[in-house]
Order: C-alpha cells, then sequence, then structure tokens
C-alpha cells in the first residue's frame, strides 16, 4: 500500500470561512464598492476592539506607516529612529517623507528593541529625533513605558508597528490590563491585515490613535490630502455660495496627499474577520503553548525565542532559535530539507541596516543583537487552521534533521 502524500504545511495562512464569502458577495452587490459605509463601520468596529478612540484604515500597513510619518509633519530635515529587526516598510513608511533614518539594535533573544537601544541610537542620531517608531515583533511588545518615558524626555513622538500584535495584551506597571492599540504610550499604533497577519482584507492597514487631530489628517492624506469639512475651507469665496452654504462640488487640498484608500469589498472582509479575532487569537495562543511545551522537553541546537514578562502575546509568529553550525546545515539547506519534508517556513527579518540602499546610508553600522538573532531565527508554521497533528509533524520534521 503505497502512503498517502501529506499536504504542504505553510508558514502562514490566511483562514477564510462562508461569512467572509457571504460579506465581500453582499457588499460587491451594494451601491459604493469604494468611499462607501463599509470604511466607517469597519473603522468604529476595530477601534472599539481594540480599545482606541480613533481608527483609520487604509490600503496596507506600508500605507498606514506613511500616513502616520506625513500626519506627525515628518519631512526632509528630520530623524527618525527605527528598528532594524523589522520588515522594510518600519523604517521605508518614515523614509517615504524624506526622514533619515537612524536605525536601532534588538535584544538576540526577543528581537526587540530595548530603552538601551534606544538611548544608544540617540547617541548615533546627531540631531533631535523627530519621531520614534518600534515594532512589537513576532506579536510580544517592547518595553513601551520605559521607551514613552525617552520619547517625552526628547520630546518625540511615539509610533508603535503593531502589524505582528493585533490582540496582543499586557499589563502595564499600574497593573492594567492593555490591549495593543489603545494608544496609552504611544501617539499611533499601526496594523496590517495582510493574508499572512492574524486577520486579513486581503490587503490593508489600520492606524489608531486617541488624537482626533492626528486621525482627521490621515483621513485627509489618505485621499489625495481632499478635505470636504466645511470647517476646515479656508478659500471662502470659492468654498460658500451667497447664501454662507458650502457649494456641493467642493474641496480642498491644504497639502497633497495620496490615494491610499481601502474599498468597501476590503473593509467587509475586514468586519468578519475582526470578528473572528478572539477565536483566531485563542488558536495561535494555544498552537504557540504546544510548540512550548515540546520544546522545553527538547535538548537540542533548538530553543524557542525568548518571551516577554507581563505580556500574553497573540503570536503572529512562532519563532526557534536554532544553533544551524551544530546541525552541521547551513539555514537555506535546512529550510530546502523541511520544505522537501512538506514544512513552510520563514525567516523574518534580514535587519534593514544590512539593505542594499540602508546598508550604502549607513557604513559600518554594527548592531549585534539583531545580527545575533537573524543568524537562528526561523519561523515556524502557524496560523489559525493549523492543528495538534501539524504542530507535531513540524516538530518530529525538524528534529528529524537534528534540530
Ligand atoms: C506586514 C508588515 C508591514 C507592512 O504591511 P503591509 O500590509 O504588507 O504593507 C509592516 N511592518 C511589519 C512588522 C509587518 O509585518
Amino acid at each position: 500500500m503505497s502512503e498517502q502524500p501529506k499536504s504542504l504545511i505553510p508558514y502562514g495562512k490566511q483562514s477564510i470561512d462562508d461569512d467572509d464569502l457571504a460579506a465581500v458577495a453582499a457588499a460587491l452587490r451594494a451601491d459604493y464598492l469604494t468611499t462607501g459605509p463599509r470604511i466607517a463601520e469597519f473603522e468604529a468596529a476595530f477601534a472599539t476592539a481594540v480599545g482606541a478612540k480613533h481608527a483609520m484604515v487604509c490600503s496596507n500597513g506600508t500605507a498606514a506607516l506613511h500616513l502616520s510619518a506625513m500626519a506627525l509633519g515628518i519631512g526632509p530635515d528630520d530623524i527618525v529612529l527605527a528598528p532594524t529587526l523589522s520588515f522594510l516598510a518600519t523604517a521605508n513608511g518614515p523614509h517615504y517623507t524624506g526622514a533619515r533614518i537612524v536605525f536601532m539594535d534588538c535584544d538576540p533573544e526577543t528581537a526587540l528593541v530595548r530603552p538601551q537601544d534606544v538611548e544608544d541610537a540617540l547617541e548615533r542620531a546627531g540631531g533631535s529625533v523627530k519621531a520614534i517608531f518600534i515594532t512589537h515583533m513576532n506579536g510580544q511588545i517592547c518595553d513601551i513605558e520605559a521607551i514613552s518615558k525617552i520619547a517625552r524626555r526628547i520630546g518625540a513622538y511615539l509610533v508603535e508597528d503593531a502589524c505582528h500584535a493585533v490582540g496582543t495584551e499586557y499589563t502595564d506597571s499600574q497593573g492594567i490590563t492593555r490591549q495593543v492599540g489603545d494608544g496609552a504610550y504611544s501617539d499611533l499604533t499601526n496594523f496590517s491585515l495582510h493574508p499572512v497577519k492574524t486577520i486579513t482584507m486581503g490587503e490593508g492597514g489600520v492606524v489608531t490613535t486617541n488624537d482626533s487631530t492626528l486621525h482627521k489628517q490621515m483621513c485627509r492624506l489618505r485621499s489625495h490630502g481632499m478635505t470636504r469639512d466645511p470647517d476646515e475651507f479656508e478659500v471662502e469665496e470659492l468654498a460658500f455660495a451667497a447664501d454662507g452654504l458650502p457649494n456641493p462640488w467642493y474641496y480642498e487640498m491644504p497639502s497633497p496627499g495620496y490615494n491610499y484608500r481601502a474599498t468597501d469589498i476590503q473593509c467587509a472582509l475586514g468586519m468578519t474577520q475582526l470578528a473572528k479575532l478572539p477565536r483566531f487569537a485563542e488558536k495561535r495562543r494555544s498552537l504557540a503553548s504546544e510548540y512550548d511545551a515540546l520544546l522545553a522537553k527538547h535538548n537540542g541546537p533548538m530553543r524557542r525565542f525568548g518571551r516577554v514578562e507581563g505580556c500574553d502575546p497573540v503570536l503572529h509568529l512562532y519563532v526557534a532559535l536554532i544553533d544551524f553550525a551544530a546541525i552541521g546545515l547551513d539555514r537555506g539547506g535546512f529550510m530546502r530539507q523541511l520544505s522537501a519534508l512538506g514544512i513552510g517556513t520563514q525567516v523574518h527579518y534580514l535587519p534593514i541596516h544590512r539593505q542594499t540602499y540602508y546598508a550604502k546610508l549607513n557604513p559600518g553600522l554594527s548592531l549585534p543583537g539583531a545580527d545575533t538573532y537573524y543568524s537562528q531565527c526561523l519561523s515556524l508554521p502557524l496560523y489559525a487552521d493549523m492543528t495538534s497533528e501539524d504542530v507535531r509533524r513540524v516538530m518530529d520534521a525538524l528534529k528529524s534533521l537534528g534540530a
């Protein structure tokens, strides 16, 4: 009897049910495919879900980061601190405005920026810093209270890249349980709803904030920089008719923005996915603890990544730290052999200061925490439709290759 071929276990994958399909179909049959009522509906639901006053939805997480930088007035002569251990967009978002990026190192076990990494980067910055961007890598939160104190001390804005961390909770020093995105310690928090993230809308981004001025700015900038709010009109003779009413066709552009809008189709999917966040979160937490238990019993060149106290993360990535030299295989070869066994893995991320473009701007920069993390990390499969059986298969495959 021939063995059944085993299915591929990817490192990440969306989870789409019939209710998602029905919501998208309904959106397609509605009057507005874009700029319709589903935008505000989704924004209100998202803000409520994370405990923020406002949420602005846009076309993707990268646009969210760019809009964040623009709303804060970051521009060509400004210095922005960003983590080197993150996705490209955390640096590119503020850099699109012309700002100079100064990279911060991270803890080699957790990949999170530490307060000391912020201080070190401040010393290298050689000028006043306009904003600090931090990433809650893998879904765990940075020491945000300590970092927000530094930001306040130097008069810089603090922006969270929480693209990995939707649903993550933590207990602050007051003993209050907080949601990532509630804005207790930062100015703006960014999310992505790309299909590999915990919830998806195909492509999508959200920025939450408790600052209504910043929120308004971002809403204006995501749609060409236009405002249709009569209270904001500056050119009265063009804006208003003789009877004092605003002209129905009229809009103003105080500064240029982009077309970074999300569609009603995307927001329909966002709504049904958001409703499932508690279930997805519980599933990710339970799969992560299964990995934890198997790794705790394991003696070998593989261990779990570092954990943060007081944080109850919804992990976007489950990361093993592996001593590849001890296995006698380089990481590429190891990943290819895993792939032949039907296991998908990924590496998150090559430190951004090592990307050709940023490397040229930062010759000789050494960030050893990020390099150490990068040399060992391997993201194992983790997604809502994964089973306990899948987790065991992943671990057995890793062990069979000597990890
Ligand atoms: C996914 C991601 C982004 C960008 O989001 P997109 O929606 O893909 O543009 C930014 N930062 C981090 C940390 C991410 O994981």
